[in-house]
């Protein structure tokens, strides 16, 4: 099972890279995002691999990526907020306490969107099982930037479980990040990430459970 749909997600991967325009990668290093990168690795070395480093990541997140990059050469890319954490925190407060969509908006989704704009084929690791607000998302898809830019959006995992993901890495001998073995499921930034409370969402310990996505693989309008 997991042998055909590592052949599916190669074919998706070659399908979107024979494809017209420049493509890139984003990267939260959390475990299905290692296996599409090893997957893209092979076929495109030099790939940009875009972080979204908001600042508040745990240290175990920063030292487990600068390692990764460095074993598998990665094109690393670091997308950074307009301000650094002091100056958000001098100007506006502990958002990701009092308004965590706006400290998203800030850290997250413009650096992002910003970033995005120099290319046309954005890979992502996201798979349908998630969250619920993963449960319809297509293998590719058009994707809209707020500048009206249209770009081709590629998640050649959307139909792998969570135990493909662990049984490709380890056949792939890469090791995850640590903080895996400490019982998250899903890991973001520090201040936002716990421990799932629900069984069947892997999202439900991001945000308190207040929200489940950043808003980074939400349409913009
Ligand atoms: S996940 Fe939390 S700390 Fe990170 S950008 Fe969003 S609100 Fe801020």
């Amino acid at each position: 099972m997991l042998e055909e749909k590592a052949l599916a997600a190669e074919r998706a991967i070659e399908e979107a890279l024979a494809a017209p325009g420049e493509a890139c990668v984003t990267s939260s290093f959390q475990a299905e995002c290692m296996a599409l990168i090893h997957m893209l690795t092979a076929r495109r070395p030099e790939i940009p691999v875009l972080f979204l480093d908001t600042g508040y990541h745990f240290a175990e997140t920063y030292a487990y990526r600068d390692r990764m990059a460095a074993q598998l050469g990665l094109n690393l890319v670091n997308l950074l907020p307009r301000l650094t954490v002091p100056e958000q925190e001098g100007q506006f407060g502990i958002l990701h306490q009092t308004d965590p969509g706006r400290c998203c908006e800030m850290r997250k989704v413009e650096p992002l969107f910003s970033g995005l704009e120099a290319y046309d084929i954005w890979f992502t690791g996201l798979r349908r099982d998630q969250s619920p607000t993963r449960a319809h998302l297509k293998v590719s898809d058009t994707f809209r930037l707020p500048s009206g830019k249209e770009m081709l959006k590629v998640s050649p995992l959307a139909d792998w479980t969570s135990a493909d993901v662990w049984a490709y890495l380890k056949r792939a001998g890469i090791p995850v990040l640590p903080l895996y073995e400490r019982g998250y499921t899903s890991i973001g930034c520090e201040p936002c990430t716990a421990l799932p409370f629900d069984p069947d969402n892997p999202r439900s310990g991001r945000w308190g459970g207040q929200k489940l996505e950043c808003g980074i693989h939400i349409q913009a309008r």
